[in-house]
């Protein structure tokens, strides 16, 4: 296969985690036989630096016509004047506009080597393998919004927003994604409460029913899934909910395997290229030292692989790659528990290793 990725390494330790990144993909296309051509453009700080602008279209435009998007973190204290015309975020939301990436979707895994840096009981937290579908681009964060006057000042509001199209589209992408795995499908609402979750849970009920009946199907109250998220989260498989619910939910979830540096997330559209990245932000304590865990901007690579170019057993690879480079005791500094630990290019290149045993 042939493919163009276009690389957006951010600031702080993004340039450095996905330039192991890059190595993982690199080595997916020595052993499988691909050719991925690479196009590096500038998003965040250092965009606003080197052009005013945090997504310049330069980027967006390279962005549009490539079949997927590995990016690092944008941001760090350089641009946190709160008086500053942009800021390097504004670059993250803008490409997500662009490339109309409704679907955020965000594995998360507990390893069985690392449960021990879980903040929860190593019997609560092993063996989780939960997929989040959050709603990206529609509900509360996206409704009208705005202050009035008020006898006792001002009142504020915001309008939570949703059509059939929206729940239908992320249902769908959700379900399937299940029918890959346990097939099991947990949708989140506050359906005693919201008349948009009574629509959410309607269209969504009749979206699994009727198009994927080997799907088990259940709801959940926000406020229960709060509390099953850290009580039993070996329970879910795959898990769908709207925008304001989701944001929590997942960082809720991030917390479970203990590393921020493990995690990875794909944000996806209809058509078009995916956007990936690692959860975590730029880390500017660490940045330039070469100590980051490049491991969460290798497994988005590998979702990259997975979703936007269909390619399963090369995204195993790398999954299994970092299994394995873990399995045998390597740990960068943030999970070393305090015992030996290797740098971001090692741990890249132990990945790399792996992949072409
Ligand atoms: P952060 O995720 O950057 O860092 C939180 C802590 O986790 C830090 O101690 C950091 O050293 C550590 N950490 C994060 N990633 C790591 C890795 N790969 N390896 C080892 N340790 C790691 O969050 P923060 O400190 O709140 O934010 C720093 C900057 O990043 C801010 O400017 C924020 O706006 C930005 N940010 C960007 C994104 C993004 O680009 N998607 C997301 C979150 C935060």
């Amino acid at each position: 296969m042939d493919a163009k990725i276009v690389l957006l390494p951010g600031d702080g330790i993004g340039p450095e985690v996905v330039a192991e990144g890059q190595k993982a993909l690199n080595a997916v296309a020595r052993k499988f036989e691909h050719r991925f051509t690479f196009e590096t453009c500038l998003i965040g700080g250092c965009a606003i630096d080197a052009t005013g602008s945090a997504l310049p279209d330069a980027t967006t435009a390279a962005c549009k016509s490539s079949q997927a998007v590995l990016l690092g973190a944008v941001g760090g204290p350089k641009w946190d004047d709160p008086r500053a015309k942009t800021r390097p975020e504004a670059g993250l939301l803008k490409i997500r506009k662009e490339l109309q990436l409704f679907a955020n979707v965000r594995p998360v895994k507990a390893y069985d080597v690392l449960v021990d840096a879980s903040p929860l009981k190593r019997e609560i937290v092993e063996g989780v393998d939960i997929l989040f579908f959050r709603e990206l681009t529609g509900g509360i964060y996206f409704g009208e919004s705005g202050r009035r006057p008020h006898p006792s000042g001002e009142e504020a509001f915001n309008t939570m927003i949703y059509n059939t199209a929206e729940i239908e589209r992320i249902t769908r992408m959700a379900a399937r994604a299940a029918q890959g795995r346990r097939k099991k499908l947990t949708q989140v609402d506050k359906a005693n409460v919201l008349e948009v979750s009574r629509l959410w849970r309607e269209v969504s009920q009749r979206i699994v029913r009727d198009e994927f009946p080997d799907v088990q199907y259940e709801v959940l109250l926000v406020d229960a899934m709060a509390m099953h998220l850290i009580s039993k989260p070996r329970s879910f498989d795959v898990i769908v909910t709207e925008n304001l619910f989701g944001d929590i939910l997942t960082d809720e979830g991030a917390m479970l395997p203990g590393s921020m540096g493990m995690l990875p997330s794909a944000s996806l559209g209809s058509s078009g290229p995916g956007l990936y990245e690692p959860i975590h932000g730029s880390a500017p304590d660490i940045a330039g030292k070469g100590i980051a865990n490049p491991l969460a901007t290798i497994l988005a690579a590998a979702m990259l692989l997975r979703h936007s170019l269909a390619l399963e057993s090369e995204a195993r690879a790398i999954e299994a790659a970092v299994d394995n480079v873990l399995n045998a005791g390597h740990r960068t500094v943030d999970i070393a528990a305090g015992a030996k630990s290797v740098s971001t290019s090692e741990m890249g290149s132990l990945v790399v290793a792996q992949l072409e045993m």
